[in-house]
């Protein structure tokens, strides 16, 4: 019997009545942790795939999509990036993107949940190479309350969160991005998944309004990805100094570019332009 797994946007609590269906084989693991439920299952066209409170986190075939999308465009936006943190990302394929850069010294990740790091390493060894690289430091503990007391530390920061319900809706506060900005040396730039903007607007707004209310220049960027509802996806950019045309490091791009399956300088240039609806909705 064919078996299909669904990722429901329920109509009672975001207003869609959306399915995102994906054909899946064997389930692979299925646990709870302290904080959500993790499933790994194989599907016959897209490899292994990762569902966290029954959303579609990545798939092998495509995960590039996102964590190309999230690492390289703050890291290219940036002169020098040499002190990086990843909050959330528990997977492992934003820090495998982050450590391709030679410049990084130090790549902290802070994920909450120690489950998912474990699975990952165990079910998806392509995404995790980077957990053992010297230049790594992981730490399972609350982004939130990592950011505490960091000040004038981080070149980027990159919030690779769930949606904002859960361990991670603290993730999307005012006061969270307050101490984000105070984390950021003077050039520091920080970006954030920042969901769909078809289905997602309210949450886009919303986040908006209080990037807005800390960052002196704010914009949002796109990403093709078909594993997510609706299959395109966005990040939102913040940054004290630098935007995204500021001094982009053309060369450097380039050169990464072969070794990447998304992400180049057209792509670059090009995801930071948005459609009408998008620029309406979120006054750009
Ligand atoms: N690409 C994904 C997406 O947008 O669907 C995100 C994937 S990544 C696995 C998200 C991670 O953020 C999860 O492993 C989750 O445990 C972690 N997370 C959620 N809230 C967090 C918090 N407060 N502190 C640190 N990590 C958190």
């Amino acid at each position: 019997m064919e078996k299909w797994f669904n990722e429901i946007i329920d109509e009672n609590v975001f207003d869609i009545g959306a399915r995102t269906s994906i054909k899946i084989g064997k389930t692979l693991f299925e646990g709870q942790s302290e904080y959500q439920k993790l499933e790994i299952v194989e599907t016959p066209k897209f490899g292994r795939m990762m569902i966290l409170d029954d959303c579609v986190m990545l798939t092998d075939a495509h995960e590039y999509a996102y964590h190309e999308m999230m690492a390289h465009v703050p890291m290219f936006a940036h002169p020098k990036p040499e002190q990086v943190l990843i909050i959330g990302g528990g997977d492992g394929g934003t820090s495998r993107e982050v450590l391709r850069h030679e410049s990084v010294k130090r790549c902290v990740m802070v994920e909450i949940d120690g489950l998912v790091v474990e699975k990952s390493r165990e079910f998806f060894p392509a995404l995790t190479t980077g957990l053992d690289d010297p230049r790594m430091e992981l730490r399972i503990e609350d982004g939130v309350k990592y950011m505490e007391d960091k000040v004038d530390t981080f070149d980027i920061i990159m919030v690779d969160s769930t949606d904002p319900v859960g361990p991670a809706e603290g993730l999307f506060s005012k006061d969270f991005y307050k101490k984000v900005y105070a984390a950021l040396k003077p050039g520091g730039i920080v970006v954030a998944q920042a969901e769909s903007p078809y289905y997602f607007q309210k949450t886009q707004r919303e986040l908006f309004e209080v990037l807005r209310e800390v960052y002196p220049y704010t914009a949002l960027y796109l990403s093709a990805i078909p594993f997510y509802p609706s299959g395109t996806w966005s990040f939102a950019f913040a940054s004290k100094q630098h935007r995204e045309d500021s001094q982009p490091r053309w060369e450097d791009m380039k050169a990464m570019a072969l070794e990447l399956e998304y992400f180049n300088p057209e792509i670059y240039k090009a995801c930071f332009a948005l459609p009408n609806f998008v620029k309406r909705n979120l006054q750009f």
